[in-house]
């Protein structure tokens, strides 16, 4: 374990797992993901908006954008509720990459393997 700075109050805390959070913050968060969580699921709030959300809930765009990229707040469901794309900035929400850039990485990771396959092929032919 290692002492860390909480991302949140500043204090110093014994870091356990991934959460940038002291326990107590940690908590404060969960509770936040909570109140956003149920705010987008109400039928009556499908076309909320990032700013609409923070006003209702409390919780900073940051911190919301975060759930969102932690894969932990979906929100397929909300369409007016949208991120940038880390990728390419364009508005989207399908989480952290938006669907063209998760296709164009496919893309990428396919010619990638492609190559390095043409790669070791190679190389085992030379060891021969
Ligand atoms: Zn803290
Ligand atoms: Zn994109």
């Amino acid at each position: 374990m290692d002492a860390a700075t909480c991302q949140m109050c500043g204090r110093l805390f014994m870091k356990q797992g991934r959460s940038p959070y002291c326990p107590s913050c940690s908590d404060v968060d969960f509770q936040n993901f909570l109140k956003v969580r149920d705010f987008i699921r109400e039928p009556a709030n499908k076309q909320t908006t990032i700013g609409a959300l923070v006003e209702a809930t409390g919780v900073s765009e940051l911190d919301i954008t975060r759930y969102i990229h932690e894969g932990r707040l979906i929100i397929k469901d909300n369409p007016a509720l949208a991120i940038s794309c880390v990728r390419c900035g364009q508005p989207t929400n399908e989480g952290k990459i938006c669907s063209n850039c998760q296709r164009d990485m496919q893309k990428e990771l396919s010619s990638l393997q492609e190559s390095l396959t043409k790669q070791s092929s190679i190389r085992a032919y030379r060891l021969d």
